[in-house]
């Protein structure tokens, strides 16, 4: 599989495990979380964890944001913060953005901002597992 080089916004649980499962599966990540302590405990489980306010462009911008694949803003409950660092990195022109959404109306101006994907964790896991136990015999990843 072709490396890609991912970042990840918000180190909450949702972010936490993306960003090590990436990791895991050979990608480039860089982690980024406003919380010192967060950064510190993903210090060896990603490939470089970085403490910065993703609602801050100029620090995005020397993080060089830009030049990665794909960026994924998991940051839940401040959702004027999701709402900012999604702005800000589709400005940039960043071609894959996947962000988690709090309520529909967030996931609605996630969408009129023109991120590519937009993710109901609770609600998305559900349907999954659902649907698993309907099927069980598909292999679900
Ligand atoms: P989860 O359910 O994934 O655990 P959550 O939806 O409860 O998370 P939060 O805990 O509010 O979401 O945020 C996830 C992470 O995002 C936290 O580690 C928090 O420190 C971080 N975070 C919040 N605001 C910012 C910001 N402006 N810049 C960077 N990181 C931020």
């Amino acid at each position: 599989m072709k490396q890609k080089q991912y970042a990840v916004l918000g180190l909450g649980r949702f972010g936490g495990s993306i960003a090590t499962s990436l990791y895991n599966m050979g990608h480039e990540v860089l982690a980024i979380d406003i919380n010192e302590d967060k950064v510190q405990a993903y210090s060896n489980a990603v490939s470089q964890a970085v403490q910065a306010d993703s609602t801050d462009e100029k620090a995005l911008k020397a993080l060089g944001i830009r030049n990665f694949s794909v960026v994924v803003v998991a940051i839940g409950q401040d959702i004027q913060a999701s709402i900012m660092a999604s702005l800000i990195v589709k400005e940039m022109g960043v071609k894959h953005i996947v962000v988690k959404a709090q309520n529909d109306l967030h996931g609605k101006v996630l969408e009129k901002i023109g991120v590519d994907r937009v993710v109901f964790p609770e609600r998305d896991m559900g349907a999954r597992v659902a649907h698993n136990l309907l099927s069980p015999n598909i292999i679900d990843f």
